[in-house]
């Protein structure tokens, strides 16, 4: 590929709308455009990564026995009637009408139509588990579209759908099917955690997101070297806590005009995990509740939701009317009529310091049983890093990622069930299938992997996913290195390499700049100086290396170079 003939316009400033690196550099590198509001043009170069990361996705979900189809992207409303996610799934499915004013849905996701196909042909156990998977665009009319292709409203999904007779069977599709996904990842060259997206409570997952680590990410992590890793919102753990000040004695001391946990903290000199922070907050009955943790952790909003119902916390008024101080709230001499539920991990711990229910005064010393009663004591923190693996016990290390795939056991009752998908058991009896859903964001893992890839310059393409594996970058505009030029990149393509040869009649300050911004791994520099000595520069665009290589054998070690990093 000459690059004066590809179709990559690439902007010199950055796009104002762009707040996430990928999207900025994907706008930027001339991979994509907007068309409106969610909806993006995949440009040449960034239809060639797209292929590669479907490849190596199929590639995976062959190995595993799946087998590729294609089913239509529009819908029969019908469908999701049947399965009662019609109004489930609300505003983000997208529905249009044909001209006979029938309803049809733009598949967001498409568990109804596999389903669908198999329950009048998958007849017998004899023909089970089968997974059938497709490859496609799909819709949904996200509340708030943004970052480029990270949540888009047309984005590529591979979705696959597993048919099982009985759960052993579907545990083991979703075991090859967590396999599979591992190695996807691994493959795009992206740095992933896998992450329990239920609570395990049956004993082992059901579903697993596979989390892409990056800044970028909207899920907030916690993981340990041990393996374990969970968004910080669902893991418990038991959270260290430290002793307050003084020596047991329960002690009131004037804090005046010291309302918050680091002012606090810094006027005992004390961490802030030693102080004890008191949330008032009015349950879903409408009755109040003071709810306790370690002053260092917050209070979690689902486990809060779990105990507490439709919670909120008090307002002044809603302070005022219970007797309570903002910033002043403790266990000690509560009104009557509130409850106290504190945090589990409190409940050794005998020195709190802690609001005294009097404006511009704390406890130090506060003992729970003696100085006041706890209602209840129960998980209630959001776990972060430094706090103890649930697993290991070791230091949770803390991080934000991005979801490019998840895998799910559906079980017999959600689709199955509903829409009579049913087999002959070995005694002849029908049963619902057992099924297994699993998705990955094609698109999104393009993102995700910009968003790992990337330094100042622009993009650093893994050669897997590379859309083009190296660069040829003529230093002269004509003549004979020109035409030496030419001739390697040819030598590279003959031999199978991806290559783009930068042919343009610029200056190479500025092709070096579109070279580093595009993100080719390679970049063979070949000038008029180098070929007189009988060397041809190589650039590393991963770490910015720069070696000379003897024109004898260049070719050849390049090439093993790269087939060794496709992976
Ligand atoms: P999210 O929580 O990010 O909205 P989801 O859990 O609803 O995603 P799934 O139904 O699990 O998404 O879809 C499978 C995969 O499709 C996701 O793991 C993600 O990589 C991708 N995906 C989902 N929504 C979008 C979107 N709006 N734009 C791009 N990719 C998406
Ligand atoms: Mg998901």
């Amino acid at each position: 590929m000459k690059m004066s003939n590809l179709y990559a316009p690439t902007l010199k400033e950055d796009p104002a709308e762009a707040e996430l690196a990928s999207h900025r550099l994907l706008l930027r590198a001339g991979m994509i455009r907007k068309v409106a509001a969610g909806l993006y043009s995949y440009l040449p170069l960034a239809w060639r990564s797209i292929r590669k990361i479907e490849a190596i996705c199929r590639d995976e979900m062959d190995a595993i026995g799946a087998q590729e189809m294609m089913a239509p992207i529009l819908t029969p409303a019908e469908l999701w009637e049947e399965s009662g996610r019609i109004g489930a799934y609300g505003p983000e499915l997208m529905r249009l009408e044909d001209r006979h004013d029938r309803t049809f849905c733009l598949g967001p996701t498409h568990e109804e139509t596999f389903t669908d196909l198999v329950r009048n042909e998958l007849r017998s156990y004899k023909q089970l588990p089968v997974t059938l998977y497709h490859i496609q665009d799909k819709f949904r009319d996200e509340l708030r579209p943004r970052f480029g292709l990270m949540r888009s409203r047309e984005f590529i999904m591979k979705d696959a759908y597993s048919f099982s007779a009985t759960q052993e069977s579907l545990q083991e599709v979703y075991e090859d099917m967590k396999g599979a996904y591992a190695r996807y990842c691994e493959r795009c060259g992206l740095k992933a955690l896998p992450v329990a997206a239920d609570s395990g409570e049956i004993g082992g997952d059901s579903s697993i997101e596979y989390m892409a680590l990056a800044e970028a990410g909207e899920a907030s992590l916690v993981w340990c070297d041990c393996g374990f890793a969970a968004d910080d919102e669902a893991a418990s753990t038991t959270v260290v806590v430290s002793e307050g000040p003084g020596d047991g004695t329960l002690e009131k001391v004037h804090t005046p005009g010291l309302g918050t946990i680091e002012a606090v903290a810094a006027f005992f000199g004390f961490p802030e995990n030693g102080t004890r922070k008191s949330l008032a907050l009015i349950d879903g009955d409408g009755e109040p509740v003071v709810a306790i943790v370690p002053g260092d952790h917050e209070l979690n909003d689902i486990k809060a939701s779990k105990l507490f119902g439709d919670y909120h916390l008090m307002s002044d008024e809603e302070l005022e009317q219970f007797g309570l101080h903002k910033g002043f709230i403790g266990p000690v001499g509560l009104p009557a009529g509130i409850r106290l539920v504190c945090d589990e991990s409190l409940k050794s711990s005998t020195r709190w310091a802690c609001g005294a229910n009097e404006v511009d005064y704390h406890y130090t010393g506060a003992c729970p049983d003696r100085d006041f009663a706890v209602d209840m004591w129960s998980d209630l923190v959001t776990v972060k890093p430094g706090d103890p693996c649930p697993h290991c016990g070791k230091i949770l290390h803390g991080g934000r990622g991005i979801e490019c795939g998840q895998v799910f056991q559906i079980g017999t009752e959600k689709y199955a069930a509903k829409m009579g998908a049913t087999f002959a058991d070995e005694n002849g009896r029908e049963q619902p299938f057992y099924m297994g859903c699993y998705g990955i964001g094609i698109s999104r893992t393009l993102a995700a992997i910009v968003e790992q890839h990337h330094d100042d310059d622009g993009i650093v393409w893994p050669v897997s996913v590379a859309p083009y594996e190296v660069s040829v970058i003529a230093l002269d505009k004509k003549g004979e290195a020109f035409d030496a030029a030419a001739d390697l990149a040819d030598q590279l393509a003959a031999a199978g390499i991806d290559v783009v040869f930068d042919d343009r009649k610029e200056r190479p300050g500025v092709k070096f700049a579109d070279n580093d911004l595009m993100g080719f791994p390679y970049q063979l520099i070949v000038g008029k100086r180098g070929l007189q000595n009988g060397t041809v520069e190589l650039k590393v665009r991963a770490d910015g290396t720069r070696e000379d290589l003897v024109l004898d054998g260049a070719i050849a070690d390049l090439v093993a170079r790269v087939e060794r990093e496709r992976r």
